[in-house]
């Protein structure tokens, strides 16, 4: 099975930006005759509500998809059974470093600043204890690789930093990267269109995805839409949301379209116009109506 995925987190209610990231993770699945799934990353900053609120405007601007919306909090056993299985293999490490620990440690030139530099690699039994006693340790990947390169449909061979990342939160939270990676390999996703704040990560999970025995899928990251001030849209901003913007009378899908060059009312009317080669490559600027 073939598969493209819209996988929001349910910390609150999805804006124009982040319904237009659907739609076009929806086009890019349906153009292709792939299936077309929804995952909630329901792990961290849950929103109660925001979840049965984002499905609903999915469904009101037309989004359909297969099978059953699956969650994350619900799959705790097979991110347990994968870390074990990276364990077993010697790929991880405990961490007992803080996030200002590593912020203030000294990082190579050109190096963004937060990439980790393996300082708990290496620690003895004795050093891991002695830490331990102090906080609960993150597990880490030991990576082989200081880089990784993937192919973007939008921004070509991209090559990024892979750190020893995070696979599981020093409070037991199975980190985004894992839980991401590991689903779209169980799920069968072989295409991920999202936004293009994530490209920096898509190297780590293409890596990770590798030593899973995966074949990384192909991406596409979308540009991102912006505020009047070109920062990335917030709520704040004004009439963002489904809700706010259908109150004032506007044709939310239409807007997308519109976004993207075309006209169109539903989904189906924009799939049968959609051409990837023409998607801009720019920020979509919005100015929420008053
Ligand atoms: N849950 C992530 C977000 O809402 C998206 C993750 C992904 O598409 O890989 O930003």
């Amino acid at each position: 099975m073939a598969a493209g995925r819209f996988a929001p987190s349910p910390s609150g209610d999805l804006h124009i930006g982040n319904l237009r990231t659907a739609v076009l993770a929806w086009l890019h699945a349906r153009r292709t005759g792939r299936e077309f799934l929804i995952r909630v990353e329901d792990l961290d900053r849950v929103r109660p509500g925001a979840e049965e609120r984002q499905l609903a405007d999915l469904t009101a601007i037309g989004i359909d998809w297969d099978g059953p919306v699956v969650r994350q909090s619900e799959r705790s056993r097979l991110y347990d059974a994968v870390l074990a299985s990276l364990g077993g293999r010697g790929l991880v490490y405990e961490c007992f470093c803080t996030r200002r620990e590593i912020l203030e440690a000294p990082s190579a030139p050109h190096e963004p600043p937060g990439v980790y530099r393996g300082t708990c690699r290496n620690l003895s039994e004795l050093e891991r204890a002695e830490r331990a006693a102090v906080r609960p340790p993150a597990v880490r990947l030991r990576s082989d690789v200081s880089t990784f390169v993937v192919e973007d449909e939008l921004h070509g061979t991209y090559e990024g930093v892979v750190d020893d990342f995070v696979l599981r939160r020093g409070d037991g939270v199975v980190a985004y990267n894992l839980a991401a990676v590991v689903d779209d390999i169980h799920q069968g996703v072989d295409q991920v269109v999202r936004g293009d704040d994530l490209l920096a990560s898509a190297p780590r999970q293409a890596y990770l995805a590798t030593l899973l025995g995966a074949r990384p899928p192909t991406y596409v990251h979308v540009p991102l839409a912006l505020n009047a001030d070109g920062r990335r849209l917030a709520k704040r901003d004004g009439a963002v949301t489904r809700e706010q913007l259908s109150a004032l009378g506007v044709d939310v899908l239409a807007l997308i379209a519109q976004s993207l060059g075309l006209s169109a009312s539903t989904p189906g009317d924009l799939l049968a116009t959609y051409d990837p080669a023409s998607m801009p490559h720019q920020p979509w600027v919005f100015v929420p109506p008053t």
